[in-house]
């Protein structure tokens, strides 16, 4: 059934570190050979093999509305031929900016980037030189991309293969990052009583999607705000995942609550390799060429990514019932689930905020790392491949949110729901 997918694995393990580009595709967290993807239209992807998967991670957040979507293939397209790059402005980097400007509460200005990494490392540098501090605070099991100083205490693939200190990132880099557990607002009050001064900036995922999907409890956020503003502390929102998924605007807008600055992945670049970072002009107008805050990139703000980003954002923007629609959804699957697992007698939580959700095989709630690292991986290694083998494509770790689309119907909630009885069932 996977013998193609087997065979290319194969080969690439002879040319790619573990055969993969990006270390959660291993499927290290769940065993078994990594499906090797052909095509993907809608709801659905294809593998090698011609198995048909209803997708629940959506290329980790960015094809909220399907894949394929054919507004902006259509647009990349017609881009294509005028260039695929310049390395000089165009009228559409401004359109974009002006859009997401328009879409986020509490930005002036958006800096392009190629990667959701590269926006969290330049809004870090930012938080630095503005404040001329070094340290910075994050949380135990949130992801910020690869830069040297967010690998302490990471989330995500880190966490999955439980990585506890990455090699190569030196003592002195790692020394600066200060970490505590996601929704513990005394250990942040604690550490900023002790290094307030010493510190820039406060990272945050307003709702954590690197541990499964964490929602932040009840005064979390508020207090961190709280704490920033009494202590001249930025306080920075990762909106990679949440960005114009939770809502228009983000984790600020649906949450009401402000951040300085704002990082983006994943749905702004349609799907092609974007990121960027945004906030109010005073603190942006630091970046290089208007401040000294140096920040580059030679296919930042590349022409087909940015009519990527730019097609998708403005559908997103025209047609705020797509927001309502993805509840709905999120809802009646979780419903669906919930009834499955709970007639199975399977002890499960189901973490969910929008169309982000997760769920993790335990009998306590999964409000932080330490939680989620204590349920059952076996009994979720077993899920995940009962799900696969039924044609439900989840993400393989239980440190990773899934992440619904807008083109599943209710045929495919349904679908995924008795696979899910099914799953159970075998199991037993
Ligand atoms: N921040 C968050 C919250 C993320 O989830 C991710 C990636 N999953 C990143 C940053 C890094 O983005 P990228 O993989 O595009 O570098």
């Amino acid at each position: 059934m996977y013998t193609t997918s087997e065979t290319l694995f194969e080969k690439a393990r002879q040319v790619i570190p573990g055969g993969v580009n990006s270390p959660v595709r291993a499927f290290k967290g769940v065993g078994g050979t990594p499906v090797f993807m052909k095509n993907a239209k809608g709801a659905y992807m294809n593998d090698a093999d011609g198995n048909r998967y209803i997708d629940y991670i959506n290329s980790w957040g960015p094809m909220i509305l399907g894949h394929a979507y054919d507004p902006v293939v259509k647009a990349i397209q017609e881009y294509a031929t005028y260039s695929t790059s310049f390395g000089a402005p165009t009228e559409m980097e401004t359109k974009v900016a002006e859009l997401i400007v328009s879409m986020v509460p509490n930005i002036d200005m958006v800096r392009m980037v190629n990667s959701g990494t590269e926006a969290c490392m330049s809004a870090l540098r930012l938080a630095r030189g503005y404040t001329g501090r070094n340290k910075f605070i994050k949380f135990e099991g949130n992801y910020h991309g690869h830069a040297d100083a967010f690998l302490v205490n990471a989330g995500s693939g880190v966490a999955t293969l439980d990585i506890q200190a990455v090699p190569g990132v030196t003592k002195s880099v790692a020394e600066d990052t200060l970490s505590v557990p996601y929704n513990n607002l005394p250990a942040v009050e604690q550490l900023v009583a002790e290094q307030g001064r010493d510190i820039a900036a406060i990272i945050v995922e307003p709702v954590a999607g690197n541990m499964g999907c964490i929602l932040p409890q009840p005064g979390f956020l508020e207090g961190l705000r709280s704490i920033c503003d009494a202590n001249g502390i930025l306080l920075i929102f990762d909106e990679v995942m949440t960005g114009f998924r939770l809502a228009r605007g983000g984790a600020q807008e649906l949450l009401g609550i402000k951040a300085d600055l704002v990082t983006f992945g994943k749905i702004i670049g349609g799907g092609m390799p974007v990121g960027a970072f945004a906030g109010r002009k005073e603190l942006m107008e630091h970046i290089a060429p208007v401040g000294k805050v140096y920040q580059a990139g030679t296919l930042s703000g590349n022409p087909i990514a940015m009519i990527a980003g730019y097609t998708l954002l403005h559908t997103l923007n025209e047609n705020p019932v797509i927001y309502q629609q993805l509840d709905e959804k999120a809802n009646y699957l979780v419903n669906g689930l919930r009834e499955a697992l709970g007639a199975a007698g399977v002890v499960h939580q189901i973490n969910h905020l929008g169309s982000m959700m997760s769920v993790h095989f335990a009998e306590y709630p999964i409000v932080d790392f330490s939680a989620a690292s204590g349920a059952n991986n076996e009994l979720f290694r077993r899920f995940f491949h009962g799900m696969l083998e039924r044609g439900v494509y989840l993400p393989p770790s239980a440190f990773e949110s899934w992440f619904l689309s807008n083109a599943l119907t209710t045929e495919d909630l349904d679908f995924t729901i008795n696979a899910a009885k099914a799953t159970m069932q075998a199991i037993k």
